[in-house]
């Protein structure tokens, strides 16, 4: 038994030295990632439920290492979250974000807003709408063409560091949407409070209708709570036809998915703009 033990011991000591290896090399390469321009943005375009008018683009964050190996963003966020290098990478995302939207309004997409990911470091830094200010004012585009997308947790986890800094984003003009709405678990009285402009019901829901009745259930009640509290309520994840029916019949004002248009380079969602008019 002495034996057994000491040996699972030695097994789990050298698994967490290979983790905690991959993870300070990838920190390393993240920080290259950042000094040596490896990062760029894809846009998502969201749509009315009608399917034919793109009102926001999501900024999704997009590594090609020097190798050309492309790096998914839940493999590294993560890491750069646990190391405050989310801070930095967050900054360089939304700069780059407002800057492409002022390209994306002279293109002739004036009124289109930009959604930015947010991670908890970000968002529990007092002088985060201050930063933003003066991001927006520096790229000549208004606060209410921002919105910031934090998750149901983040807010839940610290709600009393979030929460002030998300009243003086609201205050400043900014929009604010719960991403991944209802893995959460955010009681209703609380949601009620939250200084919030949409709600993004999670993929997970969507990718079970129309047949999942679970799934039919959460999602017909988000949308009647975005409805009661005044709130957008945006679907992502619609990959099929009948997905798409089933929100627009129960009145999700907002899709975003694979079916409408999977995340582009910039110059792609202009060429997508323009082609689509010509039609
Ligand atoms: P998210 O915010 O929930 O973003 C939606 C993810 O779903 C994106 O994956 C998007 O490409 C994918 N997606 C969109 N439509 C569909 C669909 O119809 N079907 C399926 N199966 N997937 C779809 P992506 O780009 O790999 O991003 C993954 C996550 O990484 C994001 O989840 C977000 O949490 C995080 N992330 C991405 N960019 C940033 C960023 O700039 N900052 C921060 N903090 N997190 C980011
Ligand atoms: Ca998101
Ligand atoms: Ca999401
Ligand atoms: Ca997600």
């Amino acid at each position: 038994a002495y034996c057994f033990c000491s040996d699972s011991g030695t097994l789990l000591l050298a698994q967490q030295q290979t983790s905690l290896a991959r993870q300070l090399t990838m920190e390393a390469e993240l920080h290259r990632a950042l000094a040596e321009n490896e990062f760029h943005l894809e846009y998502q375009p969201v749509f009315d439920h009608y399917g034919d008018r793109m009102v926001a683009v999501e900024a999704l964050l997009r590594w090609r290492k020097p190798d050309g190996e492309m790096v998914p963003p839940d493999q590294f966020i993560p890491i750069a979250e646990k190391s405050r290098l989310i801070v930095q990478i967050g900054r360089w995302v939304v700069r780059q974000a407002c800057r492409d939207l002022a390209v994306l309004h002279s293109a002739g997409l004036a009124g289109l807003r930009v959604n930015v990911n947010m991670a908890a470091p970000e968002f529990t830094n007092t002088s985060l709408p201050y930063e933003l200010t003066e991001v927006v004012a520096s790229c000549g585009i208004a606060a209410r063409h921002l919105c910031l997308e934090l998750t149901e947790g983040l807010v839940m986890k610290q709600p009393e560091k979030v929460l002030p800094v998300m009243q003086m984003l609201r205050q400043l003009g900014f929009h604010i949407s719960l991403d991944d709405f209802g893995i959460g678990h955010s009681s209703l009285s609380r949601l009620k409070k939250l200084p919030i402009t949409s709600l993004k019901i999670d993929r997970s829901f969507v990718a079970g209708l129309p047949h999942d009745r679970g799934d039919g259930a959460i999602v017909r009640s988000i949308i009647d709570l975005g409805r009661h509290m005044k709130l957008d309520v945006v679907a992502e994840g619609v990959e099929t036809d009948a997905q798409l029916l089933y929100l627009a019949q129960f009145g999700c004002t907002y899709l975003q998915g694979y079916l409408l248009s999977r995340p582009l380079p910039l110059q792609q969602l202009i060429a997508l703009h323009h082609n689509g008019k010509q039609q």
